[in-house]
C-alpha cells in the first residue's frame, strides 16, 4: 500500500532506521561488555522487542504491570519491571511469575520492602526485587551512600516473600547534557553511582549480582561499564528531535513520524491547519527548549522525510496542528488535502496516542504492528 493513501493522523515508523537503532545499540552493548535489555516503554509493540532482543536472550524492561502482561503473553520470560511497585501490583505480578516469567520489581522505599516481604512465596519461589538507586537524576531511589540503601535493603530480606537481585538507576538527568562529553559524564556518575550502591550492599551481605543502569544519552555515550550488568536504554529504537537536539542522534536516525493532512488554510490566522494535533503528537516541546522554532514538531515531506524548510507545528489543540506561513507561496506548496510528516519531540509520548505502526519502506507500507498503551 502506498503511504499517501493511509488515513490520517498515522504514525509511521521508518523499517530501515529502526533496524540501524537496532543494531548499533546491539553493538555499543557488546562493545561495552553488558547485556542489553531494551526498554519497551517507547515501542510497546511484541514485533519490536523481537527484533531489538534478536541474537540475545529475550529480556526486556517495561514501565507498566499491562506491558508485562502483554510481553509475557508472547513469549517473553524475562522481565524487569522499572516503575516502583505498589503493594496493590504485587498480586499481578506473582501471577506473572506462577506462569514462568521471572519479572524483576523495583522499589526504594521501606514501605515497598514490606508489601514485598510479606509476601506468601507460592510455587514460583519469592519475589525478585532490585533497589532503585537515584544517581542524579532526583527523580525516585535512595542514594548510593545514604544509610536508606540498607534499611531498605534490611527491611526487604527479613521476611521470606522476596529475594534481593540488584540494584536499578536510570540517569534522566543525562537529557540536561548538550554535548556527548556532557552525556559520557553522566554516564559516568550512572556508572559509579550504581556501582557504589551494589558494593555497599555486597558488604552488608547481599549478593547483588545485578547492576541495571540506562538511558539513551547514557548509552550512546558511555565509555566504560566497569562493574555493571546491563543497560536499558529505550528510546534509541526511534530516537526523536529531542534526542536529535541534545546531540546522542542525528536527524536521520529519526524512525519515527505522524502523517497528517492539510485540513485548511487560515489566511486571515496565517497559517495552514493539519489533522494532526495535540493527541497525535502530544503536547510534549522538550525539543523546543533548545530550539524554540520547533515547537511540537518538524513538517516534512510526506514522502522524502526531509524538512520543509521553515514549516514548523507552532501550536496545537486536541486535534488541529497550527502551521504559520510566510504567504501565498506557502499555501501553494501546502495545498488542502496535501499530506506531510511530523517529526516528533518526544518519540515515547507521541506512539502512546496510537494504537499501531504502519512500518514504512520507501513509500510503500509492509506492515501493520500493534502496540500496548494502557496500565
Ligand atoms: N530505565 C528507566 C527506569 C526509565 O525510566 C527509562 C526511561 O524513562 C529508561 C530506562 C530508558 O531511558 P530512555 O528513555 O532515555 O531510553
Amino acid at each position: 500500500m502506498d503511504l499517501l493513501a493511509l488515513q490520517t493522523p498515522a504514525l509511521l515508523l521508518e523499517r530501515t532506521r529502526l533496524e540501524r537503532n537496532l543494531a548499533a545499540m546491539r553493538e555499543r552493548a557488546r562493545s561495552l561488555g553488558v547485556a542489553l535489555r531494551p526498554h519497551l516503554k517507547t515501542a510497546k509493540s511484541a514485533h519490536i522487542a523481537r527484533l531489538a532482543t534478536a541474537g540475545g536472550p529475550a529480556a526486556i524492561t517495561v514501565s507498566t504491570v499491562r506491558e508485562a502482561e502483554y510481553f509475557a503473553a508472547h513469549g517473553v520470560s524475562d522481565i524487569v519491571y522499572a516503575v516502583g511497585i505498589t503493594p496493590d501490583k504485587i498480586g499481578r505480578a506473582a501471577a506473572l511469575a506462577a506462569r514462568g516469567v521471572t519479572l524483576r520489581m523495583i522499589t526504594d522505599c521501606v514501605e515497598g520492602a514490606a508489601a514485598l516481604a510479606a509476601f506468601e512465596p507460592a510455587e514460583a519461589g519469592p519475589l525478585r526485587v532490585l533497589l532503585e538507586i537515584d544517581t542524579g537524576a532526583g527523580r525516585a531511589g535512595v542514594l548510593p551512600d545514604s544509610d536508606a540503601l540498607l534499611a531498605v535493603a534490611a527491611r526487604l530480606t527479613e521476611g521470606t516473600g522476596a529475594v534481593l537481585d540488584g540494584v536499578l538507576t536510570h540517569a534522566g538527568h543525562s537529557y540536561g547534557c548538550r554535548s556527548l562529553e556532557e552525556m559520557s559524564r553522566v554516564a559516568e556518575e550512572e556508572r559509579s553511582g550504581a556501582v557504589r550502591a551494589a558494593e555497599r550492599l555486597r558488604a552488608a551481605g547481599h549478593a547483588c549480582p545485578m547492576v541495571s543502569v540506562g538511558s539513551t544519552p547514557t548509552a550512546v555515550a558511555a565509555r566504560d561499564l566497569d562493574g555493571v550488568t546491563e543497560m536499558r536504554p529505550g528510546v534509541y529504537m526511534f530516537f526523536d528531535l529531542d534526542q536529535a537536539t541534545i546531540g546522542s542522534c542525528g536527524r536521520d536516525d529519526i524512525a519515527l513520524s505522524v502523517l497528517a493532512s492539510v485540513i485548511g488554510h487560515n489566511r486571515h490566522a496565517g497559517h495552514i491547519l493539519l489533522d494532526a494535533g495535540a493527541l497525535a503528537l502530544s503536547k510534549d516541546v522538550s525539543a523546543a527548549e533548545i530550539r524554540p522554532e520547533i515547537g511540537y514538531g518538524d513538517v516534512c515531506d510526506a514522502l522524502s522525510l526531509e524538512p520543509l524548510l521553515g514549516f514548523h507545528v507552532h501550536s496545537v489543540h486536541q486535534e488541529h496542528g497550527m502551521v504559520p506561513v510566510a504567504g501565498d507561496a506557502d499555501y501553494e506548496r501546502l495545498p488542502v488535502g496535501a499530506k506531510v510528516r511530523i517529526l516528533p519531540n518526544h518519540a515515547c509520548i507521541t506512539a502512546a496516542a496510537h494504537a499501531h505502526y504502519d512500518v514504512v519502506d520507501g513509500a510503500e507500507v509492509v506492515e501493520r504492528w500493534d502496540r500496548v498503551n494502557g496500565w
